[in-house]
């Protein structure tokens, strides 16, 4: 069993792992990271996806499904659920129970989701990471 009590998403720590090749660095995730407690992972880079690449958003279909979009309409859902079932084996090879997730995010967000329109509104929901990682039983923290 590891040392890290939680996973954190890594552009929270620092890491430059967005879509723009920037990160949302928060000092106290960082510090979590620093002290060895927490492990920064990054779901859209382990499904395959690099940095940069193009802002994506979930979409609803007309059938109620869900699809995760890029800006110029690729279907990229693959990676996302890739990258959110690869986190959730981090978690589960390394005992760790709690996450901290960037928010908004199609990946790691929780509560509130960009609402797929790609003009910055949001709507209730869960981005693919979060989303599994909570049907997991690991308690989300934003
Ligand atoms: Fe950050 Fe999560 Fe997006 Fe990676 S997938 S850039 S960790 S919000």
């Amino acid at each position: 069993m590891s040392s890290y009590e939680y996973i954190v998403s890594a552009c929270l720590a620092g890491i430059n792992c967005r879509y723009d090749g920037r990160n949302t660095l928060d000092p106290d995730a960082a510090k979590l990271v620093a002290e060895g407690r927490a492990l920064p992972v990054c779901p859209e880079l382990l499904g395959g996806l690099h940095t940069p690449r193009e802002s994506s958003e979930i979409v609803r279909t007309s059938e109620g499904s869900k699809k995760v979009m890029t800006a110029s309409g690729e279907d990229v859902s693959e990676a996302f659920i890739k990258g959110a079932r690869a986190t959730l084996e981090i978690c589960r090879t390394c005992g760790i129970t709690k996450a901290i997730l960037q928010q908004r995010s199609p990946s790691c967000g929780c509560g509130t989701v960009y609402d797929g329109s790609f003009s910055g509104k949001t709507v209730e929901g869960m981005g693919v990471t979060a989303s599994l990682l909570t049907s997991a039983g690991i308690e989300i923290l934003s």
